[in-house]
């Protein structure tokens, strides 16, 4: 993958969506307890006893996510995979080496990140993340980027993008743009597994990945 060209200034980044939080008045979640949580490593037994949706039942261990607790740049991607479903940890399978390897392409590693999904416990069989599972799992993901505060966040495709900002459209449509979530620049790309299936779909995301540096370097937000 070519390096940008020296001293060429790099091109201004569309505007996307502005996702806002919800104004206090109407903020569903203001008496939920997940606001009395002040760190991330107590929502990891809030959500390992979580049964707000079936997954709970059928999942073999919960997946909250890991990281750098006060890291610039937050990953977020689907849902556990079986191995991801064996371990507890999130992108420990084929698509998380994958996901090593393109945060390393941006100078980045594991531990310097935070990674996470919108679900943390696995849809069987792999099956795409139902609206449900979605409405009732967020919750934690919010309250999880609430906590980290993050300069960037990198959503990992469609439920992802969905998830965070509200919106139903392709991902070719989110792509390439710079979205706000509560104020927290955004960038959505193909997610690892998809890659992985379409490797012709490397190259936009070679470009969305440093769009996401850019921004955490400074530039553009
Ligand atoms: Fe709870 Fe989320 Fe697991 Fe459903 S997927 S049981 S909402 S932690
Ligand atoms: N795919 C995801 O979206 N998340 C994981 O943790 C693993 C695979």
């Amino acid at each position: 993958m070519a390096a940008p060209a020296k001293g060429k200034t790099p091109a201004a980044i569309p505007a996307g969506i502005v996702a806002e939080a919800p104004a206090a008045g109407d903020d569903l979640f203001a008496a939920d307890p997940l606001r009395q949580l002040a760190t991330l490593e107590a929502l990891v037994p809030v959500v390992d006893a979580c049964r707000k949706c079936a997954l709970g039942h059928s999942r073999r261990h919960s997946v909250p996510g890991e990281g750098d607790p006060k890291a610039g740049l937050v990953v977020v991607g689907e849902a556990p995979g079986a191995t991801e479903d064996e371990t507890g940890r999130p992108f420990v399978g084929r698509a998380g080496k994958l996901l090593d390897d393109i945060l390393k392409a941006i100078g980045f590693r594991r531990e310097d990140v935070f990674i996470c999904n919108v679900l943390k416990c696995r849809p069987p069989e792999n099956r795409d993340p139902e609206p449900l599972e979605v409405a009732a799992c967020s919750p934690y993901l919010h309250r999880q980027l609430e906590l980290i505060g993050p300069r960037v966040i990198l959503a990992m495709g469609r439920p992802a993008a969905h998830a965070l900002l509200g919106v139903t459209a392709s991902l070719g449509e989110l792509r390439g743009k710079l979205h706000r979530y509560r104020g927290i620049p955004l960038i959505v790309t193909y997610h690892p597994a998809a890659l992985l299936r379409n490797p012709h779909w490397k190259r936009p995301t070679w470009d969305d990945i440093r769009i996401a540096r850019r921004i955490y370097d400074g530039d553009g937000a």
